[in-house]
This record gives C-alpha cells, structure tokens and sequence, in this order.
C-alpha cells in the first residue's frame, strides 16, 4: 500500500496538539500558526512568536517539528519561526482576557471556579514556603491547573524550591509566568536584581500585588496558592481585600509559642471576613531508625491552633495533617524538586499527599463555609 501524502489538514490537527509552554494552550488557538505549505513529502511550516526574545523558543520548534514529522506520509519538516506583530499580539491579549478585554482581578469573576488559598503563618522558617510548593505541585501532578504567587516579600524563595531561574516572559503588558512541574510561578523575587533585599512599604506591596494578580497571565486556574509573608502584616490586609474569596492555610510547628503567633494570622480572618481552610503542622517530629520519634519541638500545636480558632471564628477549623521532620524535604527544596514529585514511601510525602487531596476535594469558596444556624 503506499504512502498516502499529507494534507494540510492532518498537519493542522497534529499541530494542534503543540501546546505553548507558557500559555499552556494549543499553538494554532493562539493564533501563533501563521501558514502551512506541503511540497509532495515536505511540509514547511511558519509559527509566529508572541515577542522576538520567546525564551521558549527551541522547545515550541522542537515540538512543532516533532508533531508534524509524526503525520503519516511526511518525510521532512521545517520550522520557520516569526514574530506577532501589533495587530497579532493585540488580538491575542483580548483573547487571553476574555471577550471585551476584561479588566480587574479574573479570580474575583462571578463566575471564577478558581480556588484560592493564602497560605500564612505567625513567623518565618517553620516550612510555610516548602508547604505551598509540594502542595501546589501534587495537585497539578492530580491533573489540576495550578499557579503560585509568592507574595512573601522579604522572604521569597518559591522560585529557588521549584527550581525555576527564567524569567517571566513579558508581552506588552500583560506577564506570562514560568511554568515549572506544571505549576505557573510569579514572584517578587523575579522583579528584583541579584538577591536584594526589599524594604517596600504597604501601599507599595500592595500595589505590586495587585499589579501580580491583574497582569499576569494564570490563565483558567483550579486552585491558586498565595505565599504570605509571615505574620499578619500588609499583605495578609491586602490579599483579604484583594481576593476577598480567598481562604487561609495556617501553617506552624508544634511548638505552643509558634501555634500562639499563627493563631494572630488566623485570628484576623475574623476581621477581614476571609475563611480559614484548615491547620497545617510542620516539622512535627523527627523518626528516628528505631521507628520512634523525637518531638524536637513539642506536641500538639497544630490541633491546638485548630481548636483556638474554630474557637474563635465559630467554625470548624480542622486540622489537615502533621508533617515531620524530613531529609528529603529539605533536599528537594535546596534541588528545586519538591518532595512529592519522588518516588517511595514517606509519612512526609504521603502527609502532603493527603493533604492536597483533601484541599482538592473540599467545595470551593463559600460552598464550603459552615454558617452558624441550625435547622429548627
Ligand atoms: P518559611 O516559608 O515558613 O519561611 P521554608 O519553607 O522556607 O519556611 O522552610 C525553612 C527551612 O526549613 C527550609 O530550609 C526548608 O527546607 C526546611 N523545612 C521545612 N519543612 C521541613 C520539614 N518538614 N523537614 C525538614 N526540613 C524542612
């Protein structure tokens, strides 16, 4: 039987499963395939890029060629790359903002199914930051859409734990995050030079959030993390504002005086009006090779918070998990792999695990607030 010569159609549909790296939608709904022509066997292809310096450049040709040279009969492809010009690049900001060009914050449409978690703590170093990515990259290992923002400004390191060094790609003014283990990550720390250390102050911090959460582009979302800074200063204030429909994830260790200061950052959820989605405990014990285990820092701080605050908000706050003490952990932030991408048992491992399987599966927003009445 021969070969049969390729159609435009069959390379259309096989390019149509080219996926933008950062857009993470297929090339030809973007309208970055410019023209497709087929000489006999030959197929030369011509893909616009969003803006001249795409740091993806090589991966969108090497997939493109990959997709076309799998279509049956083809024997050789090229790929030309070229850029939108204004125009293009015009009508591919209004798509990416909805019909009408859609101003504001998307995660507070109506109609948003995205569910947002703030993930705060009284102080810094009790693992707050290492929380968020595993979290954030095991639900998108389930199969969901994922982004981070890492809000905490004096202290970002959300980059460094996902292994992430390039930089946000910018068209006109709309801001393409990186994707890293199928997460998007915006930072602060991908807006500064070198290392610096910030001293902005409110109004800044929360203009700069703002600016994150309007600007760049997270496209439609299941869940968003938001990494607080510790404590309950600006940001906490701005991000209830901001995303009113947000809810917090309170992480601490469980030493008392750690579960005390988290339960001022729960505590203001009361004042701000945003819900509480539960109590993570970190660094809870340390197992030793004989199978026990060494409560470096005491006990019973996480399920304490979690009574003071159901407490104090008059709703069940539960407890989401304890996760001990772990080499792995540590490692997979210092390597940028985030422990739950690992293989093997770990109770750290399947804690976050369950974790984020118990965040996917709770009703998002306010379907899943408990209001104080009874049926009579
Ligand atoms: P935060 O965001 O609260 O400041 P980080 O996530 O940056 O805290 O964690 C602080 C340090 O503790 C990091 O070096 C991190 O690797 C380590 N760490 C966090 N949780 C654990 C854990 N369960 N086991 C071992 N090391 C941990």
């Amino acid at each position: 039987m021969s070969r049969p010569i390729p159609t435009e159609e069959a390379v259309r549909s096989a390019l149509a499963t080219v996926i933008d790296p950062e857009l993470r939608r297929p090339i030809t709904e973007l309208g970055m395939l410019d023209t497709v022509s087929i000489r006999d066997r030959a197929v030369h292809i011509r893909v616009l890029l969003t803006i001249a310096g795409c740091p993806l450049r090589d991966t969108i040709m090497q997939d493109a060629d990959a997709a076309v040279s799998a279509v049956d009969g083809v024997d050789r492809v090229e790929v030309e790359l070229g850029v939108m010009d204004q125009q293009q690049r015009d009508a591919l900001k209004d798509q990416l903002k909805g019909e009408g060009g859609r101003r504001g914050i998307p995660f507070n449409d109506p109609g948003s199914l995205t569910r947002v978690y703030a993930v705060a703590s009284g102080k810094g170093g009790v693992g707050k930051s290492s929380v968020t990515v595993n979290l954030a990259v095991a639900m998108a290992a389930q199969g969901l859409r994922v982004g981070i923002v890492d809000a905490d400004v004096y202290g970002f390191s959300v980059p460094a734990l996902m292994g992430i060094t390039q930089q946000p790609t910018r068209v006109d003014e709309l801001i393409l995050p990186p994707v890293a283990h199928g997460v998007k990550v915006i930072s602060i720390g991908m807006f500064v030079e070198g290392n610096q250390p910030i001293s902005w102050r409110g109004p800044m911090l929360h203009r700069a959030l703002e600016q994150f959460l309007t600007e760049v582009y997270f496209g439609d979302l299941d869940v968003l993390f938001l990494d607080l800074p510790p404590g309950t200063g600006d940001i906490a204030i701005s991000v209830a504002q901001l995303l009113p429909s947000s809810e917090l994830l309170v992480v601490t260790t469980p030493q008392s005086a750690a579960a005390d200061v988290a339960e001022r950052a729960g505590a203001m959820a009361a004042q701000t009006g945003q819900g509480v989605a539960g109590v993570i405990e970190n660094m809870s014990w340390l197992e030793l090779p004989d199978g026990g285990r060494l409560e470096l820092f005491g006990a019973g701080g996480g399920a304490a918070l979690a009574d003071r605050l159901s407490a104090t908000l008059g709703l069940d706050i539960p407890l989401l998990g304890s996760i001990p003490l772990d080499i792995a952990l540590r490692e997979g932030g210092d390597t940028g792999t985030p422990l739950v991408l690992g293989a093997g048992a770990s109770r750290s491992r399947g804690e976050l695990l369950a974790i984020a399987s118990a965040l996917t599966r709770r009703p998002r927003g306010l379907e899943g607030l408990r209001l104080n009445v009874s049926p009579r």
